[in-house]
């Protein structure tokens, strides 16, 4: 057997918009009906093959519109109002799997839209004909000007008002330096707005891929030979190591070099987890390495997800007290992992709101008593996913020698939790339209250390999680003791009770 680390990048993968189409398209599929879909559901042949094996069809526009009376899905990417328009009037069912991020997007153009007069250019920085394009565009009655690169910087007028939004998958520093060049080039008397619409699930990716490879001997970059995303990220990936091989599928693995101690699987934003679970474990039995391939190292990349997912939408509304929706079933690991997440962004704000100097300190106090509830909330759902792994690990012998870890397992997600909201703002701080350089520059260094943070922590629970199932160290929870709110341990309460 060789020692050989295998490791699969915990941000490489679908974004949990296309993880929410895929899951509506399998429910869909499961109660054994025709369901199409306009336009491929990803853009990866393995998956849509597999989905296709299932009974989901796939078609181009024209066969759309020639349908009628029957169930078609639209995918994560949203489409524009003449669609809708179409499919009611051909009988169709939709199955909108429009992601939440996109159709709030869609929503705020076309409420800007709605409220301009003439003299604003409304401009989106996004590729042209994309999927997602093509829906945001369609929200302005094809108004809107699509701004691809620089030099289609040249139709706007700037001697005009400017509000621009971007596309959810576009780089962040694209549209900062689009930002710059427009707010460079306005006239003294026209207005620029600009909405950094980016999804974070995506924009985080280039510079914690670089990291991750540059972490390993070598490396197997998995996506699909037409898949854009999976080119620019791969020569991003050889520029941070060239032993990094680009494949498509397992069988195309080659042998590893004499001397490899580590071997990172990573891949594109269309890159199935499962797909780098199989190159995995073909990397394991090519090489005859123990294969630990468990759920465990799925769980980080599953909080991850979940966690970015949860922050971003709660971000939709920005709404402390919004009422809170859950997307996951009832039950489930996934809803307890939303929720925790939820709660710390909503007390993260509740934090800020707190140490404004001009609150009213009635009003301070009434968040000091809600904040004090949120945190009992939050250690209760921390020792809820302890509780959950204890039952995992119920059936494990800890080896003679094996040691406790300083914090569980729980805790540890707890802390990923709140770092992906931290990394949330940073990343807005990067951006504030009325920050300064200095300010920017600053942050954007310190979203560096947070986003290494966030990988070195997704390694470590990595590890805890094999240990605890090797039987290598073992878990023990404790209940949280809170005294500040037990009327009977707090001196103040219990003097005046
Ligand atoms: S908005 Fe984000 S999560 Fe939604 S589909 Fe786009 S990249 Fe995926």
């Amino acid at each position: 057997m060789k020692n050989i680390r295998v490791e699969i990048d915990n941000n490489s993968g679908f974004c949990f918009g296309v993880v929410n189409a895929i899951k509506n398209a399998e429910e869909e599929l499961s109660k054994g009906e025709t369901l199409y879909c306009l336009g491929e559901i990803v853009h990866n042949s393995l998956e849509v093959e597999r989905l296709e094996a299932l009974g989901l069809i796939s078609v181009d526009y024209p066969t759309f519109v020639s349908l009628r009376n029957k169930k078609i899905l639209l995918r994560a990417h949203g489409e524009p109002p003449a669609t809708y328009n179409i499919a009611a009037s051909n009988g169709l069912h939709i199955i909108d799997a429009t992601c939440q991020v996109v159709l709030r997007l869609q929503q705020k153009i076309k409420r800007c839209y709605d409220a301009a007069d003439s003299s604003v250019q409304l401009v989106i920085y996004g590729k042209k004909g994309h999927a997602e394009m093509n829906g945001l565009v369609g929200q302005t009655q094809g108004t809107a000007i699509v701004v691809e690169n620089v030099e289609d910087l040249d139709k706007l007028d700037y001697t005009r008002n400017i509000i621009l939004f971007a596309q959810t998958t576009k780089s962040l520093d694209g549209f900062q330096s689009i930002v710059e060049i427009i707010r460079s080039r306005m006239s003294p008397e026209a207005d620029f707005q600009y909405h950094d619409t980016i999804c974070r699930q995506v924009s985080n990716r280039l510079e914690s891929i670089k990291r991750f490879v540059a972490s390993h001997d070598y490396i197997f970059f998995v996506a699909g030979a037409k898949s854009s995303n999976g080119k620019v990220l791969y020569e991003e990936c050889l520029k941070a190591n060239p032993n990094c091989i680009f494949i498509s599928r397992p069988d195309e693995i080659t042998a590893l070099p004499d001397g490899t101690e580590s071997v990172g699987i990573c891949g594109a934003t269309s890159t199935p987890k499962w797909l780098m679970e199989e190159v995995a474990t073909r990397i394991k039995a090519m090489n005859n390495i123990p294969d630990k391939t468990s759920n465990d190292m799925n769980f980080t990349t599953l909080s991850t997800s979940i966690f970015e997912q949860a922050t971003q939408e709660y971000h939709l509304t920005n709404d402390v007290d919004a009422a809170p929706t859950n997307p996951y079933p009832s039950g489930s690991i996934e809803r307890i992992l939303y929720k925790k997440n939820q709660i710390d962004v909503i007390q993260w704000h509740l934090e800020d709101l707190i140490r404004n100097p001009a609150i009213d300190p009635k009003e301070a106090l009434e968040l000091k008593r809600r904040i004090d509830r949120s945190n009992q909330e939050r250690t209760d759902l921390v020792e809820l996913i302890d509780s959950y792994f204890l039952d995992k690990y119920k059936e494990i012998q800890p080896q003679p020698q094996a040691s406790i870890n300083t914090e569980s397992p729980a805790w540890a997600i707890d802390r990923l939790s709140i770092l992906i909201i931290k990394i949330y703002h940073m990343q807005e701080e990067t951006m504030r339209p009325d920050a300064s350089e200095e300010h920017k520059q600053t942050c954007a260094n310190k979203l560096a250390v947070l986003l290494e943070q966030k990988q070195d922590l997704c390694t470590a629970l990595d590890q805890l999680l094999e240990d605890i199932r090797d039987g290598r160290k073992y878990m023990k929870v404790y209940k949280q003791m809170k005294m500040y709110n037990d009327p009977s341990l707090n001196p103040v309460l219990y003097k005046n009770g």
